[in-house]
C-alpha cells in the first residue's frame, strides 16, 4: 500500500486523513523531516497558508519539502495547500513562502472579498460525469497559469458566482494536484482517489 502523508502543522488534517482512509492507502500525519522522507505522496490541507508557511520554516520542513517536490513527489493541496504549492501568490503576506510546484499565480482570499464561503457544483476533468460539489472557504482562485498546468475545473456561471465565474479552481501539473475548494469536507472521495491513482502510477 502506498504511504500518503498529510502535512499536520495546521488546518483540516483530520478531514484529509479520514478521506484517505477510504482509498486503500496508509495515511499518516507528517510533522518532521523523517516522516516526510517516508511518504510516497503528500496532502497539504486547507487552513491558513501564512501560518502553515511560518510553521514549515520553524519545523525545518520547507527545504526538505521543496526538494522532494523538485524530485517529483506527488502532492495534493486543497485551498491553503493550493496557495502553498503555487509559484506566486497575490494578496499574500510579505513573508509567505511558496513551494513553487505549480507554475501558476494564485490570488489569496479571492472569493472572500464578496463572501466568506461559497458553494457550487463543478464539472471536474478525469472523474466520472457526476459534478463535484465544491465548498469554498476564504478560497483562492488561480489568476494565471503556464501552459504546462492542466485546468481540471472552473467556476460555472450561476447567480451567486459573481466575479468568480470562469475562474480556475482545480489544476494538475505532472504529479501535483490542487483544488481551491475542500473535497475533504463533502464525503466525496473522488478527488482523493484521483490523487491516489497518481501516487500509484509514479
Ligand atoms: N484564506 C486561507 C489562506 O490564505 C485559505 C482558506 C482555506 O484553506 N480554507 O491560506
Amino acid at each position: 500500500q502506498p504511504v500518503i502523508g498529510v502535512l499536520a502543522l495546521q488546518g483540516d488534517v483530520r478531514e484529509h486523513l479520514a478521506a484517505l482512509a477510504g482509498c486503500d492507502v496508509t495515511a499518516v500525519p507528517v510533522r518532521r523531516p523523517e516522516e516526510l522522507a517516508r511518504v510516497d505522496g503528500l496532502v497539504l490541507p486547507g487552513g491558513e497558508s501564512t501560518t502553515m508557511s511560518r510553521l514549515l520554516e520553524s519545523f525545518e520542513l520547507l527545504e526538505p519539502l521543496r526538494k522532494r517536490l523538485a524530485e517529483g513527489m506527488p502532492a495534493f493541496g486543497s485551498c491553503a495547500g493550493m496557495i502553498l504549492l503555487a509559484r506566486e501568490v497575490l494578496d499574500g503576506r510579505p513573508d509567505q513562502r511558496q513551494l513553487g510546484a505549480l507554475d501558476m499565480v494564485v490570488r489569496r482570499n479571492a472569493f472572500g472579498r464578496q463572501v466568506d464561503s461559497f458553494e457550487t457544483d463543478l464539472d471536474f476533468a478525469h472523474l466520472d460525469d457526476r459534478p463535484v460539489h465544491a465548498v469554498f472557504i476564504r478560497a483562492p482562485w488561480v489568476e494565471s497559469a503556464a501552459d504546462e498546468v492542466e485546468v481540471l475545473a472552473r467556476v460555472p456561471d450561476s447567480p451567486s458566482a459573481g466575479a468568480a465565474v470562469g475562474r480556475i479552481v482545480a489544476v494538475r501539473q505532472g504529479p501535483v494536484l490542487a483544488t481551491a475548494f475542500h473535497p475533504e469536507l463533502t464525503g466525496d472521495g473522488r478527488v482523493h482517489r484521483l490523487f491516489v491513482q497518481t501516487v500509484r502510477a509514479s
